[in-house]
């Protein structure tokens, strides 16, 4: 039997109806376990139990979190407004703006520059908002 055991027995005995006895194997217990080099930790010390509390979750979501740091940097490029006049668009398509659709024959703007052609279309709404990075 192991030192272990036996200790966990006397610790049981000790808990003894018989007052005797009960105290002769708690002495006995401490002896063995102060003898043996023994401590009596915590159970939550125990690594298996710590990968359950909420601590060690908490501890996993901390290290995951440099990589949403990893997101792009936002756009902090110098904007221009886009010179823009409202139509009807001539088919449904997505805003440039907000990136929600717009219907065919609804009031949208388009870009008054040839060269800002490409920049698409945005609902009439969005006009105010519609700015492009500025070329370097
Ligand atoms: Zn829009």
């Amino acid at each position: 039997m192991s030192s272990i055991d036996r200790i966990e027995k006397l610790i049981a005995l000790a808990g003894s109806a018989n007052e005797h006895e009960a105290r002769s194997a708690a002495y006995l217990a401490c002896k063995l376990i102060r003898d043996g080099g023994y401590r009596v930790v915590a159970k939550a010390a125990d690594p298996w139990d710590e990968a359950f509390t909420a601590s060690a979750w908490t501890a996993y979501a901390t290290r995951a979190e440099p990589q949403a740091r990893r997101r792009p940097a936002p756009d902090t490029r110098p904007r221009r407004r886009v010179p823009c006049e409202i139509g009807s668009a001539k088919r449904s398509g997505l805003c440039a703006v907000c990136a929600e659709p717009f219907e065919e024959g609804s009031d949208v703007a388009f870009p008054m520059l040839a060269s800002d052609a490409n920049l698409g279309v945005v609902h009439a709404d969005c006009r105010t908002r519609w700015t492009v990075p500025i070329d370097p």
